[in-house]
């Protein structure tokens, strides 16, 4: 991978911080322009981070050909990427924030990017869409059927807001069936693919680590993108990877 990092006048130039930073360029990297003092508040910030991370780093997740959110011994291959942003507070009591890799609530915040394959994203996919879908089809076919005149008046001979009441009913029961769908298939997609991401290794040992989904509800769902995230603190590939990349390609496949 071609890395555009020319600026040998920066103090961060070659570093540990700044293979860390894994930024595209020097143009755009937080430590653009900054004089040394400043550069070494965000080695200071990067190097806080990376204490919260796990010891091995999180490039696994991406890393390899296989699926990382599949379950079990057979690994699907990799086609996509989910992404899931984990946030951690920065203990350190600080006048100064730096804004780098922060959020309002939290100090720092790094993207997991899960290797993932067909059926695992459908999987996932599937279920966000499904009750917008279940809602669509019965919602629409009611109203299909209550529009046709000879119905609408039929129910409005027993009441004048009967076709109302069967709309909302119709609401009700989407909702109901949707609720039941996701239920049944999350359980069964879940022997498979963690549906869950809370439940996924990795997940849990960011979490023993103080960091935790940046999004709320019970199952914050990942994002998923065919290609991945590959600059940016906690994107870079391990250096065997990066040879495997831009090397002769023997090794691809
Ligand atoms: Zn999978």
């Amino acid at each position: 991978m071609e890395q555009e990092r020319t600026n040998r006048n920066c103090p961060l130039w070659g570093t540990e911080t700044c293979a860390r930073l894994n930024m595209r360029a020097c143009r755009g990297c937080p430590a653009e322009d900054k004089d040394p003092r400043e550069c070494n508040e965000i080695r200071e910030d990067v190097d806080q981070l990376y204490s919260f991370l796990p010891e091995e780093g999180i490039a696994s997740l991406f890393a390899g050909e296989d699926c990382t959110l599949c379950k079990g011994e057979q690994k699907g291959k990799r086609e996509s990427y989910g992404l899931f942003d984990m946030g951690h507070a920065d203990p350190r009591d600080r006048k100064k924030k730096l804004k780098l890799f922060r959020s309002k609530t939290y100090g720092f915040v790094i993207p997991l990017q899960f290797g993932c394959c067909k059926d695992c994203r459908r999987r996932h996919q599937l279920l966000s869409w499904l009750p917008m879908l279940t809602a669509i089809v019965i919602l629409g076919g009611t109203l299909l059927i209550v529009a046709q005149e000879p119905v609408a008046q039929s129910l409005r001979n027993v009441w004048r807001g009967m076709p109302l009441i069967v709309m909302a009913l119709a609401a009700g029961i989407s909702y109901i069936v949707g609720r039941i769908q996701v239920k049944v298939l999350r359980e069964r997609f879940n022997q498979r693919t963690y549906m869950d991401l809370k439940d996924h290794p990795m997940v849990q040992r960011m979490t023993g680590l103080g960091w935790e989904s940046i999004l709320d509800g019970k199952y914050p769902r990942p994002v998923f993108t065919r290609k991945r995230l590959t600059y940016g603190v906690g994107t870079a590939a391990p250096e065997a990877e990066e040879e495997k990349i831009t090397g002769d390609g023997e090794n691809l496949d």
